[in-house]
């Protein structure tokens, strides 16, 4: 049975209650796995992709399969830094399953992506991080009302107190990829990226 309280004042018993979460398979939805929750250890820069896949789904741990390892590449960061420096998390938290064409996996719902937000609204409350990275086109969307991955890579947007740079997903699976304008698209994004957390390094650092 899903647990919600009506506020949290710390990581901890968010994620608990996370970790144990059905609300989506209680509304009728026919999810894969248990919900994927990343073990919160203070980072401020937060990493919001779409949703786990299979492998993700079977680890309990995010970005583990290919588009991980390419995401990481783009980032000029290995496994430790990459989960040291982001609190990774999704539109939605458990692996949602092969769509129906048996092309890539199910997209979540509208209703699937409205029940998961709950999560990452206190997740923002409590972590109040200075960087948000959303991958994807679904989690631009989600976040920062944007339309496309290709109107938002490469850009630098403020939002209450957080800057956001978008990346497009790894899993090139929407063959954006593919065209070398785009790929300097990623590189000036990832780019923006390391300048801020050299920022954000700096400042705790400074305390
Ligand atoms: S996708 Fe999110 S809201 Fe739905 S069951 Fe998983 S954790 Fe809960």
């Amino acid at each position: 049975m899903t647990r919600r309280r009506s506020s949290y004042r710390v990581m901890r018993s968010l994620q608990r209650d996370n970790r144990g979460c059905r609300a989506c398979v209680e509304a009728g939805f026919p999810l894969e796995s248990l919900p994927i929750v990343q073990p919160y250890e203070g980072q401020r820069a937060y990493m919001f992709g779409q949703a786990p896949g299979i492998v993700e789904g079977e680890e309990r741990r995010p970005w583990r399969g290919r588009a991980g390892r390419t995401l990481r590449r783009w980032l000029q960061l290995d496994e430790d830094a990459f989960y040291a420096t982001f609190y990774c998390a999704s539109v939605t938290r458990c692996y949602p399953g092969k769509a129906p064409s048996g092309r890539g996996d199910r997209t979540p719902t509208p209703r699937e992506q409205q029940l998961c937000s709950f999560w990452r609204e206190w997740e923002f409350r409590l972590i109040r991080p200075r960087l948000i990275v959303p991958v994807g086109g679904l989690a631009a969307r989600r976040l920062l009302g944007l339309r496309s991955v290709s109107e938002c890579v490469g850009e630098r947007y403020e939002r209450e107190g957080s800057v956001a740079i978008p990346l497009p997903h790894p899993s090139g699976a929407s063959g954006w990829l593919n065209s070398p304008a785009n790929r300097g698209l990623v590189e000036g994004a990832c780019a923006l990226i390391r300048a801020e957390l050299e920022q954000l390094g700096d400042a705790s650092a400074g305390g």
